[in-house]
């Protein structure tokens, strides 16, 4: 099983598609990544349940 999949999520500031790559071993990851697109700070919110499913929530530093 491979530990690590990717996620797509929308841009919250410019709506682009984007894809980012989720450790699914690690469980649970919050960080800030600045769009590949418009070069704002995303704000990523991973959360992974028991049977390995990553959920990714993206939303705009300042909400
Ligand atoms: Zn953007």
């Amino acid at each position: 099983m491979d530990p690590s999949e990717s996620a797509h999520i929308n841009c919250p500031y410019c709506g682009e598609p984007l894809e980012i790559a989720v450790e699914a071993s690690v469980g649970r990851q919050d960080y800030i990544e600045d769009c590949q697109v418009c070069c704002k700070p995303i704000q990523f919110r991973i959360r992974v349940s028991a049977d390995g499913t990553a959920s990714v929530d993206a939303r705009s530093e300042d909400e």
